[in-house]
């Protein structure tokens, strides 16, 4: 297992966790800086905030400073009511996969989405098995394409308490049964997003890591949870104050092959998000090198 005690050349920041600093949206370009002044190797930064600066500026800021990217958030939500609706998930997962292109991301991570409408609590329908039929579908689509361009897809487990409003695939074991029927030759085209917020607590999760293997975990991401958690979707935790053990599961991880970058993604309304980018940042790199 690499040691990361003596350095941080293996930590990434997913950019949602220092986007919304006491009370302010940070635009990117600004994130990027601060990554840069403390030698940060890379970063997950959203759709969003590309395009919030523009996507030809953001490249050519992080070719400057020789930083590269870990993931891109990310496409998915592939379920609709409706045809067209299904056909317009398909064309902006197109042009996600275009931008992490532009970007020379490893691979676009897949929030794949659940049953529609239920984000802004109004659910087209409920039937999470038609919503999954979709997922599969939308993924299927979306990989021919993929492949055409070179662009691995990450599929991100979410934990179940997700599963109506964000991701109807919420284990791994589940996610990794979708990687071996739409992709058996293991091409490394479509594999997970693994994040320990949403997965630590399976109790099959060191047995699926290992099923996943190199060529399946395109992408690791830390945080940690939090007792008790105050808020379902923006309380996480930073490296070490919570209950996941860390260190096992990056074992686990490394054992099975993956020598990637440690993703810190924090959203943290209640607390990180009320200091300053900086002291969350040189917070991640502490703990990057203590806890993770
Ligand atoms: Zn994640």
């Amino acid at each position: 297992m690499r040691d990361f005690s003596q350095n941080h050349d293996w930590l990434s920041i997913n950019t949602a966790t220092v986007r919304k600093q006491q009370g302010a949206e940070v635009p990117l370009d600004r994130i990027i800086d601060q990554c840069a002044e403390r030698g940060i190797r890379a970063i997950s930064p959203w759709r969003d905030q590309v395009a919030g600066v523009g996507i030809e500026r953001i490249a050519r800021q992080l070719k400057a400073h020789g930083i590269g990217l870990s993931g891109y958030c990310r496409g998915g939500f592939f379920p609709a009511p409706d045809a067209a609706g299904l056909k317009a998930a398909l064309e902006d997962n197109r042009r996600a996969i275009d931008e992490a292109k532009t970007l020379d991301a490893p691979c676009l991570v897949l929030v794949v989405g659940a049953l529609p409408g239920a984000l802004d609590g109004r659910a087209a329908y409920k039937d999470l098995g038609r919503a999954r039929a979709e997922v599969h579908d939308g993924i299927a689509a979306s990989l021919d394409y993929a492949r055409e361009v070179g662009m691995p897809l990450a599929i991100e487990p979410l934990h179940p308490m997700q599963a109506a409003d964000r991701a109807c695939i919420n284990t791994l074991e589940q996610a990794l049964d979708l990687c071996d029927e739409l992709d058996p030759a293991r091409s490394g085209m479509l594999g997970v997003a693994l994040d320990v917020y949403h997965v630590w607590w399976d109790p099959k999760l060191e047995q699926q890591i290992e099923r996943a293997g190199r060529e399946r975990l395109l992408a690791y991401h830390v945080c940690d949870w939090l007792t008790p958690t105050r808020d379902l979707l923006s309380d996480r935790g930073m490296m070490g104050d919570g209950v996941v053990e860390l260190r096992k599961i990056r074992g686990w991880v490394e054992a099975a092959g993956f020598q990637g970058f440690s993703e810190v993604e924090i959203f943290s309304v209640l607390d990180w998000w009320q200091r300053s980018g900086e002291e969350t940042l040189d917070t991640c790199i502490e703990r990057h090198r203590s806890a993770v």
